[in-house]
């Protein structure tokens, strides 16, 4: 599932390449995708109009609209966005032939010139780009066609994610529940301080708590709870100041960190809408149970806290306070 940091480098590359754009229509293949106003008022709304800007709320991308609306796009487990060049066709006859196949699949996308070519190009092209393309453009729930040709993908295999409109006025409804961004200003010690002295439950589930923070997810808990050396199943309102103050820092420092790896690796990624960056390799106790832990050589553990994997190093991160 993409965290705040994946979330903002999708943001990224969506204001440098479809920012200034403008939308012609909108197919939606799978109607509970749009899960704010209803499908049909998606596609009434969305005509025409200009993309004027690509932000990020949580874990939620957006991209605002011309006539003081926006879209916000929620990926949750599966969705990712793909972006077609200009002449790609779309085959959607699987809708009458095998409608229960088209519900799990979507339409296809057939990439430019191969159903009018030759058959020896045709042949070609299948062999050396299928393989790739078709992985990529399966699962398409909603395709928002741009007037300059480009399609821009929302795929979702699973089917959790959400793609809601919004006027700007409504931002604060469309958002209400969710917490402060984790690298806003107003993410202090003292506000970090105040929420977690009323919860009871562990630090890591208050860690994944939207309404406290919004945007960290179980990679950059972990990551985190490790940096300050606390371990996942204190309870939140039993931590130090010191202990706080430095949850505080390691919040603010795995994000950042986790950013700009995006970067970088989008940087030097030819395919912009692929899998989300080399974060994995920078990791210093997510999924490295059985691994070594960096700062002490004990083997790093794995437990599960309310329901979700996670990862410690039991030395660094001891329970009782000797
Ligand atoms: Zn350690």
């Amino acid at each position: 599932m993409p965290e705040m940091p994946e979330v903002e480098y999708t943001v990224r590359q969506l204001r440098s390449s479809v920012v200034g754009a403008t939308i012609d229509e909108v197919m939606v293949f799978w109607e509970r995708t749009i899960g704010h106003p209803d499908a049909a008022t998606f596609r009434a709304e969305t005509a025409g109009r200009h993309i004027t800007g690509a932000r990020r709320r949580g874990k939620f991308s957006l991209l605002d609209l011309s006539g003081d609306l926006f879209i916000a796009i929620h990926r949750r487990m599966t969705g990712n966005f793909f972006l077609l060049t200009p002449g790609w066709h779309i085959d959607t006859q699987l809708r009458e032939e095998d409608p229960a196949a088209w519900s799990t699949k979507g339409p296809s996308f057939i990439p430019p010139h191969q159903s009018d070519e030759t058959i020896l190009q045709a042949v070609s092209l299948q062999v050396l780009v299928e393989p790739v393309l078709a992985t990529k453009t399966a699962y398409c729930r909603v395709c928002f066609n741009l007037v300059d040709g480009r399609r821009l993908l929302f795929t979702d295999p699973r089917k959790f994610g959400r793609i809601e409109l919004w006027s700007r006025q409504q931002e604060a409804e469309a958002f209400k529940g969710l917490g402060l961004e984790p690298l806003s200003e107003n993410f202090t010690v003292a506000f970090l301080t105040e929420m977690l002295a009323t919860r009871k439950p562990s630090i890591k589930q208050a860690l994944l708590a939207q309404d406290i923070i919004a945007g960290i997810g179980n990679i950059y808990a972990d990551e985190a709870l490790f940096y300050a050396g606390i371990h996942p199943l204190r309870r939140a309102d039993s931590l130090t100041p010191a202990e706080i103050h430095s949850l505080h820092e390691g919040i603010v420092v795995v994000l950042t960190t986790g950013i700009e790896h995006g970067g970088t690796s989008f940087n030097d990624y030819r395919d912009m809408w692929g899998e989300a960056g080399d974060n994995y390799s920078h990791m210093h106790v997510y999924q490295q149970h059985g691994q070594p832990c960096g700062r002490c050589g004990t083997h790093i553990e794995r437990i599960l806290v309310a329901q979700r994997s996670t990862h410690f190093c039991p030395a660094c991160q001891r329970l009782t306070g000797e």
